[in-house]
């Protein structure tokens, strides 16, 4: 469950979520996130970080 930035209403679903590489850091390792985007009940739509992972 997340909460919107917004409006601070709970969504309790997800409406999609997609994984992402994220940019290397100094020592060249990269990692791999989770995204999940997110539509509160107003209509706002954000997304969060669900998980990351070294890739
Ligand atoms: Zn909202």
């Amino acid at each position: 469950m997340a909460k919107c930035p917004k409006c601070g209403a709970d969504v309790p679903k997800m409406k999609k979520s997609w994984k992402m590489a994220g940019r290397p850091d100094k020592s060249g390792k990269r990692m791999q996130l989770e995204i999940g985007l997110y539509q509160c009940p107003k209509g706002h739509t954000f997304r969060e970080v669900l998980s990351k992972k070294k890739i």
